[in-house]
């Protein structure tokens, strides 16, 4: 047993214990507790507000929880002794607007952080930079400026940039929200392929098909509670709550 009364599951990879945030007065997220496991691909869906984003931005500390516990593995991030920047580098992002720098071509935005932050050799972050363009599908525009691409091939050099780092874990934050409807599917896609490496992911997004398709579980969150926490079928085809079925009404 863990403190704080959540069990210990051999398998988990991310703890969330009683998890809140305020921002002054506003109560953003309201007791959230869950475990994600190794390799598992997690959707986050709710409302405009409820607090996908504060959420996920807590897991790698882009927000700091006002009270609260989060494990990664064996390390409580929670702890004030913890190494943000190393939790950081562990947790890769990606956010709806890709932000890219916009002075960098495609290879050096992968590049630039397993170099300056990694300390690893401009050889070796290239090579594996350019694996990595291949796997997204964008082995051709290493040499590019991030303004000569399209929404979708940004926001696959995102994904690339994020991987470049080894993460342990991804955190999609409306990856596809930005994009003109045609690109959503190749970023998708990859994501998609990301998780059959067995990445242990959590996604927030609107994109209900691929939520169910994709996700080993649904977290619905509204007003900063967690209202729901079910395999896809069951969230999509027999919600729980009065709250989830009028969201589902609402985005189906
Ligand atoms: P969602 O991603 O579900 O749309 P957010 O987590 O972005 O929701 O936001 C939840 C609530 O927290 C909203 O009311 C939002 O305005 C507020 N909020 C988010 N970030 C901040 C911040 N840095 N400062 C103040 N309020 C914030
Ligand atoms: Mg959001």
């Amino acid at each position: 047993m863990l403190k704080g009364g959540c069990v210990e599951v051999n398998n988990a990879h991310i703890k969330v214990d009683n998890l809140e945030k305020s921002f002054g007065n506003l109560h953003v997220l309201k007791g959230i507790t869950t475990t994600i496991n190794k390799g598992e691909v997690i959707s986050i869906v709710g409302p405009s507000g409820s607090g996908k984003s504060t959420f996920l931005r807590c897991i790698n500390l882009l927000e700091v929880p006002t009270s609260g516990r989060i494990w990664i593995g064996n390390e409580e991030i929670t702890n004030p002794a913890t190494n943000i920047m190393k939790v950081r580098q562990n947790v890769g992002m990606v956010f709806q607007h890709f932000h890219l720098f916009p002075h960098k071509t495609v290879l050096e935005n992968v590049t630039y952080a397993p170099i300056t932050v990694k300390g690893i050799s401009k050889e070796e972050a290239e090579a594996k930079g350019r694996d990595l363009l291949k796997s997204v599908g964008l082995s051709e525009k290493a040499d590019q400026y991030p303004n000569r691409l399209s929404g979708g091939q940004k926001q696959r050099v995102a994904i690339a940039r994020a991987l470049a780092m080894s993460p342990d874990v991804m955190l999609f934050d409306e990856p596809t929200s930005a994009l003109d409807p045609e690109m959503v599917k190749e970023v998708l896609e990859v994501m998609k392929s990301l998780a059959h490496t067995g990445m242990t992911m959590a996604i927030v997004t609107h994109e209900m098909g691929f939520a169910r398709e994709v996700a080993d579980r649904v977290l619905f969150l509204d007003e900063g509670s967690l209202v729901e926490d079910a395999a896809p079928d069951e969230f999509f085809t027999a919600p729980k709550s009065n709250r989830a079925k009028e969201f589902l009404e609402k985005v189906l």
